[in-house]
């Protein structure tokens, strides 16, 4: 069956093989009359660049890939974000956090919490526990501050929820393995989740295609769908491209960015294979 699928790269460096390979994933998975999308994920401005964006665009065009314009940038979509957040503060289920990440550190060294979970150490709940007036106090500050998900109080509210993966079968979401989530950070109106989750809604994604890193993070996408009502896609979480040695490829490993390949001598046509798509 023809798919909507799509290609989402953070401009946060330059492609490399792994990306690639879900570049390619995501492209096959629409399949014959299919249609494929590719969407700029840039809501992080301390860590996104414009040239990075531009290089995607060129070194996607270099190995062949088409894809459907307009291509959807999330910088210039932020009214989106800010909608459903709104829809989720009215619910009650968001709350403002003011700890700052050295302040969630000890708090986590104090509880000896293990690491888990999609975002790494749950966050343990410091700001949920503030009173009214604390939380008056702390605003009146000037204080910076997130706003995370109350998960408890979201779960409650979806009740159970699955969702379908072409390679694992019916999962069943446990976004409360992942804690109280930031759903907008302090220098961005949104996040990762909540942006992924309202633009494959608007975009019309039918099927979810990325790195298997990410199977945890779409037990709190399927939340926010059924907190906002918003259609769930099917997904196809794929294996991670690895290294010689076994190793998970890693933006930081530049030796396997496009831009190397290319000035390295390679053909478009090797730079496919080497990222698991020969011809
Ligand atoms: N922007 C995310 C990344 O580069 C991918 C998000 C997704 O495919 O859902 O890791």
């Amino acid at each position: 069956m023809p798919e909507t699928t799509r290609f989402a790269p953070s401009p946060t460096g330059y492609l490399h093989l792994g990306t690639v390979h879900s570049a390619f994933f995501a492209a096959r998975a629409a399949g014959d009359g299919g249609r494929f999308l590719l969407r700029i994920e840039d809501i992080d401005p301390t860590r996104c660049r414009p040239e990075f964006t531009e290089a995607i665009y060129e070194d996607l065009a270099w190995l062949g890939l088409r894809w459907e314009q307009p291509v959807r940038v999330q910088s210039q979509h932020l009214h989106d974000y800010h909608r459903a957040l709104a829809r989720l503060q009215d619910m009650g289920v968001v709350y403002p956090c003011f700890c700052t990440r050295s302040d969630i550190a000890q708090e986590i060294a104090r509880s000896g919490a293990a690491p888990h979970g999609a975002d790494g150490v749950p966050y343990p709940g410091t700001c949920r526990r503030l009173s009214p007036d604390e939380r008056a106090a702390a605003t009146r500050s000037g204080k910076q501050f997130a706003l995370r998900l109350d998960m408890g109080k979201a779960v409650a509210r979806a009740g159970a929820l699955e969702w379908h993966d072409r390679a694992r079968g019916t999962i069943r979401a446990r976004p409360e393995r992942a804690g109280d989530v930031v759903i907008a950070r302090r220098e961005t109106p949104t996040s990762y989740h909540l942006s992924v989750t309202v633009d494959d809604a608007l975009q019309g994604i039918t099927l979810v295609t990325r790195g298997e890193d990410l199977v945890e993070a779409t037990d709190i996408h399927r939340l926010l769908q059924a907190l906002l009502d918003l259609p769930t896609p099917d997904y196809w979480h794929h294996g991670l491209l690895l290294d010689a040695d076994g190793k998970r490829l890693a933006k930081r490993d530049r030796s396997t960015t496009i831009r190397n390949l290319r000035s390295a001598g390679k053909s478009a046509a090797e730079v496919r294979a080497l990222a698991g798509f020969p011809d």
